[in-house]
Protein backbone atom coordinates (compact mmCIF):
# COMPACT_ATOMS: atom_id res chain seq x y z
CA UNK A 1 0.00 0.00 0.00
CA UNK A 2 2.84 2.21 0.62
CA UNK A 3 3.66 2.18 -2.86
CA UNK A 4 -0.03 3.28 -4.32
CA UNK A 5 0.15 6.31 -1.95
CA UNK A 6 3.07 7.16 -2.71
CA UNK A 7 2.94 7.27 -6.43
CA UNK A 8 -0.98 9.10 -5.99
CA UNK A 9 0.00 11.09 -2.76
CA UNK A 10 -1.63 14.27 -4.84
CA UNK A 11 -5.28 12.62 -4.77
CA UNK A 12 -5.39 12.16 -0.77
CA UNK A 13 -7.62 13.41 0.90
CA UNK A 14 -8.57 13.61 4.33
CA UNK A 15 -6.58 10.44 4.44
CA UNK A 16 -8.54 8.63 1.86
CA UNK A 17 -7.57 8.23 -1.69
CA UNK A 18 -10.02 10.00 -3.95
CA UNK A 19 -10.96 7.42 -6.46
CA UNK A 20 -11.97 7.10 -9.02
CA UNK A 21 -10.91 10.07 -10.91
CA UNK A 22 -13.82 10.91 -13.01
CA UNK A 23 -12.69 12.03 -17.45
CA UNK A 24 -13.66 15.44 -18.13
CA UNK A 25 -16.83 14.71 -20.70
CA UNK A 26 -15.04 15.86 -23.53
CA UNK A 27 -12.68 12.94 -23.53
CA UNK A 28 -15.45 10.31 -22.68
CA UNK A 29 -16.30 7.84 -25.37
CA UNK A 30 -20.02 8.56 -26.57
CA UNK A 31 -20.14 4.78 -27.95
CA UNK A 32 -19.01 1.46 -26.45
CA UNK A 33 -16.22 0.05 -27.80
CA UNK A 34 -16.68 -3.11 -30.19
CA UNK A 35 -14.52 -4.77 -28.40
CA UNK A 36 -14.37 -8.87 -29.22
CA UNK A 37 -16.79 -11.11 -27.10
CA UNK A 38 -15.02 -14.52 -26.43
CA UNK A 39 -15.02 -16.98 -24.28
CA UNK A 40 -11.67 -17.91 -22.76
CA UNK A 41 -10.73 -20.81 -24.26
CA UNK A 42 -11.12 -19.30 -27.38
CA UNK A 43 -8.77 -16.45 -26.19
CA UNK A 44 -6.56 -19.03 -24.84
CA UNK A 45 -6.35 -21.22 -27.98
CA UNK A 46 -5.52 -17.81 -29.84
CA UNK A 47 -2.72 -17.18 -28.01
CA UNK A 48 -1.21 -20.51 -27.56
CA UNK A 49 -1.93 -20.56 -31.50
CA UNK A 50 0.23 -17.41 -32.04
CA UNK A 51 2.95 -18.42 -29.60
CA UNK A 52 3.32 -21.48 -31.71
CA UNK A 53 4.30 -19.21 -34.76
CA UNK A 54 7.10 -18.09 -32.80
CA UNK A 55 10.49 -19.09 -32.67
CA UNK A 56 12.22 -19.14 -29.60
CA UNK A 57 15.59 -20.08 -28.33
CA UNK A 58 13.84 -22.04 -26.21
CA UNK A 59 12.62 -24.03 -29.34
CA UNK A 60 15.68 -24.24 -31.94
CA UNK A 61 19.24 -23.00 -32.47
CA UNK A 62 19.39 -19.14 -32.88
CA UNK A 63 23.12 -18.14 -34.37
CA UNK A 64 22.24 -14.85 -34.46
CA UNK A 65 25.77 -12.86 -34.92
CA UNK A 66 26.09 -10.12 -32.59
CA UNK A 67 23.24 -10.64 -30.39
CA UNK A 68 24.87 -13.34 -27.89
CA UNK A 69 20.88 -15.33 -27.84
CA UNK A 70 22.35 -18.00 -25.07
CA UNK A 71 19.96 -19.93 -23.31
CA UNK A 72 18.41 -18.38 -20.26
CA UNK A 73 18.96 -20.01 -17.39
CA UNK A 74 15.08 -20.64 -15.88
CA UNK A 75 16.35 -20.20 -12.16
CA UNK A 76 17.38 -16.50 -12.93
CA UNK A 77 13.32 -16.06 -14.13
CA UNK A 78 12.54 -17.64 -10.74
CA UNK A 79 14.55 -15.55 -8.93
CA UNK A 80 13.34 -12.35 -10.71
CA UNK A 81 10.08 -12.73 -9.91
CA UNK A 82 9.82 -13.35 -6.11
CA UNK A 83 7.72 -11.30 -4.73
CA UNK A 84 9.84 -8.30 -3.06
CA UNK A 85 11.23 -7.82 -6.61
CA UNK A 86 8.13 -7.39 -8.63
CA UNK A 87 6.03 -5.74 -6.14
CA UNK A 88 9.13 -2.60 -5.86
CA UNK A 89 8.00 1.08 -6.95
CA UNK A 90 10.54 3.24 -7.91
CA UNK A 91 9.48 5.76 -5.59
CA UNK A 92 9.52 3.69 -2.65
CA UNK A 93 11.53 5.39 0.08
CA UNK A 94 15.05 3.78 0.36
CA UNK A 95 14.61 2.33 3.73
CA UNK A 96 12.07 -0.11 2.34
CA UNK A 97 14.15 -1.32 -0.62
CA UNK A 98 17.74 -2.12 0.82
CA UNK A 99 17.69 -5.26 -1.22
CA UNK A 100 17.46 -4.10 -4.55
CA UNK A 101 20.05 -1.36 -3.67
CA UNK A 102 22.83 -4.02 -2.23
CA UNK A 103 22.18 -6.29 -5.07
CA UNK A 104 22.90 -3.52 -7.18
CA UNK A 105 25.63 -1.90 -5.40
CA UNK A 106 27.22 -5.85 -5.46
CA UNK A 107 26.84 -5.88 -9.08
CA UNK A 108 28.48 -2.85 -9.84
CA UNK A 109 31.46 -4.16 -7.76
CA UNK A 110 31.20 -7.17 -10.16
CA UNK A 111 30.87 -5.53 -13.43
CA UNK A 112 34.06 -3.51 -11.73
CA UNK A 113 35.72 -6.76 -11.35
CA UNK A 114 35.00 -8.19 -14.15
CA UNK A 115 36.49 -5.15 -16.67
CA UNK A 116 38.72 -3.75 -14.91
CA UNK A 117 37.18 -0.44 -14.36
CA UNK A 118 36.49 1.81 -11.23
CA UNK A 119 33.05 2.79 -10.94
CA UNK A 120 30.05 1.65 -12.87
CA UNK A 121 26.33 2.83 -13.16
CA UNK A 122 23.48 0.28 -13.64
CA UNK A 123 21.40 3.18 -15.39
CA UNK A 124 21.37 2.86 -18.86
CA UNK A 125 18.32 0.87 -20.62
CA UNK A 126 20.24 -0.93 -22.94
CA UNK A 127 23.78 -1.24 -24.96
CA UNK A 128 22.45 1.78 -27.24
CA UNK A 129 21.74 3.87 -24.28
CA UNK A 130 25.19 2.92 -22.50
CA UNK A 131 26.81 4.52 -25.56
CA UNK A 132 24.78 7.54 -25.48
CA UNK A 133 25.84 8.08 -21.79
CA UNK A 134 29.16 7.04 -22.50
CA UNK A 135 29.07 10.10 -25.44
CA UNK A 136 27.93 11.88 -22.53
CA UNK A 137 30.54 11.57 -20.36
CA UNK A 138 33.29 12.06 -23.08
CA UNK A 139 31.64 15.99 -24.07
CA UNK A 140 31.60 16.48 -20.14
CA UNK A 141 35.10 15.38 -19.83
CA UNK A 142 36.61 17.17 -22.41
CA UNK A 143 34.18 20.38 -21.89
CA UNK A 144 35.19 20.80 -18.33
CA UNK A 145 39.05 20.93 -19.86
CA UNK A 146 38.17 23.82 -22.08
CA UNK A 147 36.84 22.34 -25.38
CA UNK A 148 34.54 19.53 -25.93
CA UNK A 149 36.34 18.34 -29.33
CA UNK A 150 34.55 17.69 -32.46
CA UNK A 151 34.82 13.98 -33.95
CA UNK A 152 34.82 10.44 -32.82
CA UNK A 153 36.73 7.81 -34.45
CA UNK A 154 34.86 4.57 -35.33
CA UNK A 155 36.17 1.53 -37.47
CA UNK A 156 34.35 0.30 -40.66
CA UNK A 157 33.24 -2.67 -38.58
CA UNK A 158 31.39 -0.80 -36.40
CA UNK A 159 27.90 -1.45 -35.17
CA UNK A 160 24.69 1.16 -36.17
CA UNK A 161 24.20 2.28 -32.88
CA UNK A 162 27.98 3.33 -32.36
CA UNK A 163 27.67 6.37 -34.85
CA UNK A 164 24.10 7.05 -34.19
CA UNK A 165 25.05 7.55 -30.64
CA UNK A 166 27.96 10.15 -31.54
CA UNK A 167 25.78 11.86 -33.38
CA UNK A 168 23.42 11.96 -30.45
CA UNK A 169 25.76 13.73 -28.24
CA UNK A 170 26.39 16.16 -30.91
CA UNK A 171 30.17 14.64 -32.49
CA UNK A 172 30.70 13.97 -35.53
CA UNK A 173 32.05 10.28 -36.81
CA UNK A 174 35.34 9.90 -38.73
CA UNK A 175 35.79 6.27 -40.07
CA UNK A 176 38.76 4.27 -39.71
CA UNK A 177 39.46 1.58 -41.77
CA UNK A 178 40.13 -1.86 -41.04
CA UNK A 179 43.33 -3.66 -42.30
CA UNK A 180 43.93 -6.96 -44.64
CA UNK A 181 43.43 -9.09 -41.24
CA UNK A 182 39.98 -7.00 -40.25
CA UNK A 183 41.59 -5.60 -37.28
CA UNK A 184 41.99 -1.51 -36.63
CA UNK A 185 44.63 0.11 -39.57
CA UNK A 186 46.98 1.67 -37.21
CA UNK A 187 48.76 3.97 -39.92
CA UNK A 188 44.96 5.50 -40.88
CA UNK A 189 44.20 5.78 -37.05
CA UNK A 190 47.00 7.46 -36.54
CA UNK A 191 46.96 9.83 -39.70
CA UNK A 192 43.18 11.10 -38.32
CA UNK A 193 44.23 11.71 -34.36
CA UNK A 194 44.37 15.19 -33.64
CA UNK A 195 43.48 17.44 -30.59
CA UNK A 196 40.03 18.06 -32.37
CA UNK A 197 39.41 14.11 -31.50
CA UNK A 198 37.43 13.68 -28.38
CA UNK A 199 36.93 10.05 -28.26
CA UNK A 200 37.98 6.57 -30.65
CA UNK A 201 35.10 3.76 -30.37
CA UNK A 202 35.91 0.38 -30.48
CA UNK A 203 34.39 -2.97 -30.06
CA UNK A 204 36.53 -5.88 -28.67
CA UNK A 205 36.28 -8.59 -30.31
CA UNK A 206 35.54 -6.99 -33.12
CA UNK A 207 32.33 -7.57 -35.01
CA UNK A 208 34.32 -9.53 -37.78
CA UNK A 209 34.35 -11.55 -34.26
CA UNK A 210 38.18 -10.49 -34.44
CA UNK A 211 40.22 -9.78 -31.48
CA UNK A 212 42.17 -6.38 -31.69
CA UNK A 213 45.38 -7.61 -30.47
CA UNK A 214 46.65 -3.68 -30.78
CA UNK A 215 44.55 -2.28 -28.29
CA UNK A 216 46.69 -1.76 -25.86
CA UNK A 217 48.66 0.05 -28.60
CA UNK A 218 46.27 2.01 -29.78
CA UNK A 219 45.18 3.07 -25.99
CA UNK A 220 48.71 4.32 -25.94
CA UNK A 221 48.25 6.37 -28.94
CA UNK A 222 45.23 8.42 -28.03
CA UNK A 223 46.22 9.03 -24.72
CA UNK A 224 48.87 10.70 -26.04
CA UNK A 225 46.56 13.22 -27.16
CA UNK A 226 44.14 13.15 -23.93
CA UNK A 227 41.16 10.93 -26.79
CA UNK A 228 39.68 8.63 -24.32
CA UNK A 229 39.53 5.53 -25.38
CA UNK A 230 35.25 3.95 -24.98
CA UNK A 231 35.01 0.33 -25.59
CA UNK A 232 31.54 -1.29 -26.96
CA UNK A 233 31.21 -4.43 -24.57
CA UNK A 234 28.74 -5.81 -26.45
CA UNK A 235 30.98 -8.92 -27.01
CA UNK A 236 32.44 -9.12 -23.58
CA UNK A 237 30.89 -13.12 -23.84
CA UNK A 238 34.30 -13.86 -25.25
CA UNK A 239 36.65 -12.08 -22.94
CA UNK A 240 35.22 -13.09 -19.69
CA UNK A 241 37.90 -13.79 -17.14
CA UNK A 242 40.07 -14.27 -19.80
CA UNK A 243 41.00 -10.80 -20.11
CA UNK A 244 39.78 -7.17 -18.93
CA UNK A 245 39.27 -3.88 -21.40
CA UNK A 246 40.36 -1.26 -18.07
CA UNK A 247 43.77 -3.36 -17.98
CA UNK A 248 44.24 -2.92 -21.68
CA UNK A 249 43.41 0.97 -21.09
CA UNK A 250 39.56 1.18 -21.93
CA UNK A 251 38.31 4.56 -20.27
CA UNK A 252 34.63 3.65 -20.39
CA UNK A 253 32.16 0.53 -21.48
CA UNK A 254 29.05 -0.58 -21.57
CA UNK A 255 28.18 -4.07 -20.86
CA UNK A 256 24.84 -5.80 -22.54
CA UNK A 257 23.94 -7.54 -19.63
CA UNK A 258 20.97 -9.11 -21.78
CA UNK A 259 23.93 -10.80 -24.13
CA UNK A 260 26.43 -11.43 -21.93
CA UNK A 261 24.69 -12.52 -18.49
CA UNK A 262 21.41 -13.84 -19.88
CA UNK A 263 18.15 -12.63 -20.15
CA UNK A 264 15.55 -13.28 -22.88
CA UNK A 265 16.01 -10.23 -25.30
CA UNK A 266 14.90 -9.56 -28.84
CA UNK A 267 11.87 -7.80 -29.99
CA UNK A 268 13.15 -4.70 -27.95
CA UNK A 269 13.51 -5.53 -24.67
CA UNK A 270 14.19 -6.09 -21.57
CA UNK A 271 17.93 -4.55 -21.55
CA UNK A 272 20.37 -3.36 -19.45
CA UNK A 273 23.29 -1.45 -20.35
CA UNK A 274 25.31 -0.49 -17.71
CA UNK A 275 28.47 1.56 -17.67
CA UNK A 276 31.88 1.54 -16.48
CA UNK A 277 34.28 3.87 -15.98
CA UNK A 278 37.83 4.94 -14.47
CA UNK A 279 38.11 6.87 -11.61
CA UNK A 280 39.17 9.69 -13.62
CA UNK A 281 35.68 10.03 -15.42
CA UNK A 282 33.52 8.49 -12.30
CA UNK A 283 32.20 12.08 -11.12
CA UNK A 284 30.57 12.18 -14.39
CA UNK A 285 28.60 9.12 -14.11
CA UNK A 286 24.75 9.60 -13.97
CA UNK A 287 22.77 10.41 -11.25
CA UNK A 288 21.28 8.96 -8.76
CA UNK A 289 24.71 6.78 -7.63
CA UNK A 290 24.04 4.22 -5.17
CA UNK A 291 26.15 5.14 -1.90
CA UNK A 292 26.09 4.03 1.80
CA UNK A 293 25.45 6.28 4.47
CA UNK A 294 25.34 5.09 8.45
CA UNK A 295 24.52 1.52 7.49
CA UNK A 296 21.93 2.46 4.73
CA UNK A 297 22.20 2.26 1.08
CA UNK A 298 20.72 5.97 -0.47
CA UNK A 299 20.64 7.31 -3.74
CA UNK A 300 22.14 10.46 -4.02
CA UNK A 301 22.18 13.52 -6.26
CA UNK A 302 24.82 15.18 -4.54
CA UNK A 303 27.30 14.63 -7.67
CA UNK A 304 27.65 18.40 -9.23
CA UNK A 305 29.67 16.64 -12.11
CA UNK A 306 27.11 14.85 -13.10
CA UNK A 307 25.61 13.90 -16.78
CA UNK A 308 22.73 14.28 -14.81
CA UNK A 309 19.98 11.90 -14.80
CA UNK A 310 19.76 9.15 -18.25
CA UNK A 311 16.39 7.19 -17.20
CA UNK A 312 13.18 8.46 -15.73
CA UNK A 313 13.93 6.73 -12.52
CA UNK A 314 16.93 4.06 -12.49
CA UNK A 315 17.22 1.74 -14.61
CA UNK A 316 15.75 -2.19 -15.29
CA UNK A 317 16.32 -3.85 -12.00
CA UNK A 318 14.56 -7.13 -13.16
CA UNK A 319 17.46 -7.27 -15.87
CA UNK A 320 19.49 -6.93 -12.74
CA UNK A 321 18.67 -9.80 -11.04
CA UNK A 322 18.75 -12.03 -13.92
CA UNK A 323 22.63 -10.58 -14.65
CA UNK A 324 22.91 -11.21 -10.91
CA UNK A 325 22.14 -14.50 -10.28
CA UNK A 326 23.86 -15.84 -13.36
CA UNK A 327 27.27 -14.27 -12.01
CA UNK A 328 27.24 -16.09 -8.38
CA UNK A 329 26.07 -18.92 -10.36
CA UNK A 330 28.77 -19.48 -12.56
CA UNK A 331 31.06 -18.61 -9.84
CA UNK A 332 34.21 -16.45 -10.28
CA UNK A 333 36.45 -19.01 -10.97
CA UNK A 334 34.59 -20.75 -13.86
CA UNK A 335 32.91 -17.63 -16.09
CA UNK A 336 35.99 -17.96 -18.14
CA UNK A 337 34.63 -21.32 -18.98
CA UNK A 338 31.84 -18.99 -20.75
CA UNK A 339 34.29 -17.47 -23.01
CA UNK A 340 36.28 -20.48 -23.67
CA UNK A 341 33.26 -22.52 -24.59
CA UNK A 342 31.94 -19.58 -26.56
CA UNK A 343 35.13 -19.58 -28.71
CA UNK A 344 35.54 -23.10 -29.24
CA UNK A 345 32.17 -23.26 -30.70
CA UNK A 346 32.81 -20.93 -33.10
CA UNK A 347 35.62 -21.99 -34.14
CA UNK A 348 34.49 -25.33 -34.35
CA UNK A 349 31.38 -24.47 -36.53
CA UNK A 350 33.36 -21.67 -38.55
CA UNK A 351 35.51 -24.51 -39.48
CA UNK A 352 32.62 -26.69 -41.03
CA UNK A 353 31.21 -23.58 -42.54
CA UNK A 354 34.59 -22.38 -44.20
CA UNK A 355 34.27 -25.25 -46.84
CA UNK A 356 31.29 -23.67 -48.16
CA UNK A 357 31.60 -20.23 -47.96
CA UNK A 358 34.24 -17.24 -48.51
CA UNK A 359 35.95 -16.86 -45.70
CA UNK A 360 37.19 -12.61 -46.21
CA UNK A 361 39.61 -12.79 -43.22
CA UNK A 362 40.81 -16.19 -42.63
CA UNK A 363 44.21 -15.75 -40.86
CA UNK A 364 42.95 -15.76 -37.04
CA UNK A 365 41.37 -17.33 -35.20
CA UNK A 366 37.70 -16.09 -34.38
CA UNK A 367 36.35 -15.54 -30.90
CA UNK A 368 33.06 -15.60 -30.16
CA UNK A 369 31.62 -15.32 -33.56
CA UNK A 370 32.44 -15.11 -37.24
CA UNK A 371 31.66 -13.54 -40.69
CA UNK A 372 31.70 -15.72 -43.85
CA UNK A 373 30.63 -14.00 -47.37
CA UNK A 374 28.30 -16.40 -49.89
CA UNK A 375 29.38 -13.76 -52.65
CA UNK A 376 30.48 -16.85 -53.97
CA UNK A 377 27.47 -18.70 -54.33
CA UNK A 378 25.63 -15.38 -55.13
CA UNK A 379 28.61 -15.05 -58.40
CA UNK A 380 28.27 -18.43 -59.60
CA UNK A 381 24.06 -19.50 -58.82
CA UNK A 382 22.42 -16.19 -58.33
CA UNK A 383 21.50 -17.32 -54.77
CA UNK A 384 21.93 -14.48 -52.16
CA UNK A 385 23.03 -14.75 -47.83
CA UNK A 386 19.09 -13.95 -47.81
CA UNK A 387 18.00 -16.65 -49.69
CA UNK A 388 20.27 -19.55 -47.63
CA UNK A 389 19.24 -17.44 -44.48
CA UNK A 390 15.20 -18.08 -45.61
CA UNK A 391 16.10 -21.35 -46.68
CA UNK A 392 17.38 -22.45 -43.25
CA UNK A 393 13.97 -21.60 -41.45
CA UNK A 394 12.21 -23.78 -43.51
CA UNK A 395 14.74 -26.44 -41.78
CA UNK A 396 13.80 -25.22 -38.08
CA UNK A 397 16.74 -23.27 -38.12
CA UNK A 398 16.73 -19.43 -36.74
CA UNK A 399 18.56 -17.28 -39.65
CA UNK A 400 21.93 -16.04 -38.96
CA UNK A 401 22.57 -12.06 -38.96
CA UNK A 402 23.24 -11.09 -42.50
CA UNK A 403 24.78 -8.04 -44.40
CA UNK A 404 26.61 -6.96 -41.43
CA UNK A 405 29.05 -5.89 -40.94
CA UNK A 406 29.13 -3.82 -43.98
CA UNK A 407 32.28 -4.55 -45.24
CA UNK A 408 32.03 -7.87 -45.81
CA UNK A 409 29.73 -8.46 -48.98
CA UNK A 410 27.20 -11.06 -48.72
CA UNK A 411 27.68 -11.23 -44.99
CA UNK A 412 26.87 -14.42 -42.48
CA UNK A 413 27.17 -13.41 -39.26
CA UNK A 414 27.11 -16.51 -36.76
CA UNK A 415 27.49 -16.39 -33.50
CA UNK A 416 26.55 -20.08 -31.73
CA UNK A 417 27.57 -19.20 -27.89
CA UNK A 418 28.60 -21.40 -25.70
CA UNK A 419 25.07 -23.33 -24.78
CA UNK A 420 24.80 -24.96 -27.30
CA UNK A 421 26.18 -28.38 -27.58
CA UNK A 422 28.22 -30.36 -30.49
CA UNK A 423 24.92 -32.50 -31.94
CA UNK A 424 23.46 -28.89 -32.72
CA UNK A 425 26.09 -27.49 -34.23
CA UNK A 426 26.42 -30.43 -36.70
CA UNK A 427 22.94 -30.47 -37.30
CA UNK A 428 23.46 -26.62 -38.62
CA UNK A 429 26.07 -27.35 -40.70
CA UNK A 430 24.65 -30.46 -42.20
CA UNK A 431 21.59 -28.82 -42.48
CA UNK A 432 23.95 -25.90 -44.60
CA UNK A 433 25.52 -28.54 -46.53
CA UNK A 434 22.35 -29.58 -47.82
CA UNK A 435 20.63 -26.28 -48.61
CA UNK A 436 24.49 -25.88 -50.83
CA UNK A 437 23.34 -28.94 -52.43
CA UNK A 438 19.81 -27.71 -53.31
CA UNK A 439 21.18 -24.54 -54.80
CA UNK A 440 23.16 -26.44 -57.39
CA UNK A 441 20.55 -28.48 -58.38
CA UNK A 442 17.75 -26.39 -58.16
CA UNK A 443 18.24 -22.67 -56.79
CA UNK A 444 14.99 -22.10 -57.02
CA UNK A 445 13.48 -23.96 -53.99
CA UNK A 446 16.24 -21.41 -52.47
CA UNK A 447 15.60 -18.49 -53.95
CA UNK A 448 11.59 -18.53 -52.93
CA UNK A 449 11.74 -20.05 -49.30
CA UNK A 450 10.58 -19.86 -47.21
CA UNK A 451 8.26 -22.75 -47.60
CA UNK A 452 6.95 -24.41 -44.55
CA UNK A 453 6.57 -21.22 -42.08
CA UNK A 454 3.61 -19.36 -41.13
CA UNK A 455 4.42 -16.46 -43.20
CA UNK A 456 6.45 -16.90 -46.59
CA UNK A 457 8.47 -13.81 -47.92
CA UNK A 458 7.98 -10.89 -46.23
CA UNK A 459 8.83 -7.03 -47.45
CA UNK A 460 11.89 -6.75 -45.33
CA UNK A 461 11.07 -2.89 -44.75
CA UNK A 462 7.09 -2.04 -45.35
CA UNK A 463 6.60 -3.05 -41.29
CA UNK A 464 9.36 -0.37 -40.40
CA UNK A 465 8.04 2.44 -43.20
CA UNK A 466 4.47 1.74 -42.05
CA UNK A 467 4.43 0.76 -38.65
CA UNK A 468 1.08 0.66 -37.32
CA UNK A 469 0.37 -1.50 -33.97
CA UNK A 470 -3.51 -0.40 -33.52
CA UNK A 471 -6.04 -2.64 -33.28
CA UNK A 472 -8.84 -1.20 -35.62
CA UNK A 473 -12.23 -1.40 -33.69
CA UNK A 474 -14.36 -0.28 -36.67
CA UNK A 475 -12.97 -3.24 -39.30
C1 LIG B 1 23.79 -5.46 -29.53
C2 LIG B 1 24.89 -4.55 -29.85
C3 LIG B 1 24.80 -3.17 -29.58
C4 LIG B 1 23.53 -2.51 -29.08
O1 LIG B 1 23.08 -3.01 -27.89
P1 LIG B 1 21.51 -2.97 -27.50
O2 LIG B 1 21.50 -3.55 -26.13
O3 LIG B 1 20.80 -3.79 -28.52
O4 LIG B 1 21.10 -1.54 -27.53
C5 LIG B 1 25.91 -2.38 -29.83
N1 LIG B 1 27.03 -2.90 -30.34
C6 LIG B 1 27.15 -4.22 -30.62
C7 LIG B 1 28.44 -4.75 -31.18
C8 LIG B 1 26.07 -5.08 -30.40
O5 LIG B 1 26.19 -6.38 -30.69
Amino acid sequence: MTVIFLKYKHRIKNGELNFPVSLPGNLKRSKEPKIPELAEMEVIRHFDRLARKNYSVDFGFYPLGSCTMKYNPRLNEELASLEGFISLHPLQPEETCQGILKLAKKLEEFLCLISGLDAVTLQPAAGAHGELTGMLIVRKYHTEKGNPRKYVLIPDSAHGTNPASVTLAGYETVEIKSNEEGLVDIEDLKSKISEEVAAFMITNPNTLGLFESNIKKIADLLHEKDILLYMDGANLNALLGITRPGDAGVDILHFNLHKTFSTPHGAGGPGSGPLGVKKHLEKYLPVPRIVEKDGTLRLSYDFPHSIGKVHTFYGHPSVWVRAFAYILRIGKENLREIAEFSILNANYLRKKLEKFFENPYPHRPSMHEFVLSAENIKKKYGVRALDIAKRLLDYNFHAPTMYFPLIVKEALMIEPTETESIETLDEFAEVVEKIINEIKENPEIVKNAPHNTPCKRLNEAKANRELDVRYNFNE
